[in-house]
């Protein structure tokens, strides 16, 4: 498939320079820089590449794989993202969250490489979200990749997007010591907003009066377990992996047994399985939105008004007083 340089936005308004890079490899880009003279960093999807331009400030070109608005799960790069992930000063991605950006870092020097899973501190399983997947319908070619094993969704705990934040700003600063106190002021800058966040949620969850959360994909494990919730996701850990008939049961038995009043459908992908869900049971339908990419249906413009909105569709949906 021929990709257009669309698939490679960047948040640093540089689409032309990246055009250049990636279509033309020509000799005024050099492997680390780009025709402005700042190194470029390749992040795989939208959390990696707010934390990274939030850091940077400026003195980086980010961009970033997952176009907005597209489910990064099972993200495919064409030859031109591979073309810019092996001429950019540093690639950061998660290793175990989208097999394809797994797959073409292998064509990356690893001097080059930033993967960010084990500040991450994956903790979580898949096993553990609450429900069995559904991978064994004929339709279910898409279940088959790696998505098993540990649970990818760090960026919706404060906490382990702190450290994986921490890990980036210590790296930027490593590639680029001259700037190094513009990147550590800039990482405690935004930890301190993390910080922030983490408490209004602390303080906004403890009173809710249901604490079990039913979610369209189970992306939201680290957060519940943060904040004292329990997830069961209708979709598996990435939202490809489809429920089957008894799996979509069972959570029409817990809602019904747990007195639950609102099922949470996401922003990037259809929301069928929790309409369905809503309607079987009677509960209302509300967004939680797992913040694996922004468009102009999210709720906020970045992160952290994104995560204010969750918060409050938490607050509502689980009767937090
Ligand atoms: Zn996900």
């Amino acid at each position: 498939m021929n990709r257009s340089w669309t698939a490679l936005p960047t948040l640093a308004g540089t689409a032309a320079l990246l055009l250049a890079v990636g279509a033309c490899s020509s000799a005024s880009s050099t492997a680390a820089g780009g025709g402005d003279g700042k190194p470029v960093v390749v992040t795989s999807f939208y959390p990696l590449a707010f934390a990274t331009s939030q850091i940077a400030g400026g003195a980086v070109d980010v961009s970033v794989l997952t176009k907005p608005g597209a489910e990064p799960h099972d993200l495919e790069l064409g030859a031109q993202d591979i073309v810019a992930m092996t001429k950019a000063r540093l690639v950061i991605y998660a290793d175990g969250f989208q097999p394809a950006v797994d797959d073409a870092t292998a064509q990356v020097e690893p001097s080059h490489l930033l993967d960010v899973a084990a500040a991450a501190d994956l903790t979580l399983e898949a096993t553990e979200d609450g429900h069995e997947h559904a991978d064994t319908g004929a339709a279910q070619q898409g279940a088959q990749h790696d998505h098993a094993g540990d649970d990818p969704h760090f960026w919706l705990d404060p906490h382990r997007y702190a450290a994986v934040a921490k890990a980036i700003g210590l790296r930027l600063a490593a590639d680029d010591p001259a700037n190094a106190t513009t990147y550590a002021k800039n990482t405690d800058a935004f930890v301190a907003k993390l910080t922030t966040l983490d408490r209004e949620y602390r303080v906004g969850l403890k009173t809710c009066t249901n604490k079990v959360i039913v979610t369209s994909h189970s992306a939201f494990g680290y957060l519940a377990q943060r904040y004292g919730l329990q997830q069961h996701g209708i979709a598996g850990l990435s939202p490809e992996v489809e429920p089957s008939a008894a799996g979509l049961k069972e959570i029409n038995d817990l809602v019904r047994t747990k007195g639950i009043t609102t099922v949470y459908q996401e922003t990037l992908v259809e929301g069928r399985f929790a309409e369905t869900v809503a309607t079987s049971t009677g509960a209302k339908l509300a967004t939680l939105d797992p913040i694996e990419g922004i468009n102009d249906k999210s709720a906020g413009s970045d992160y952290f008004e994104v995560m204010r909105s969750n918060l409050s569709a938490l607050r509502q949906g689980q009767g937090c007083r």
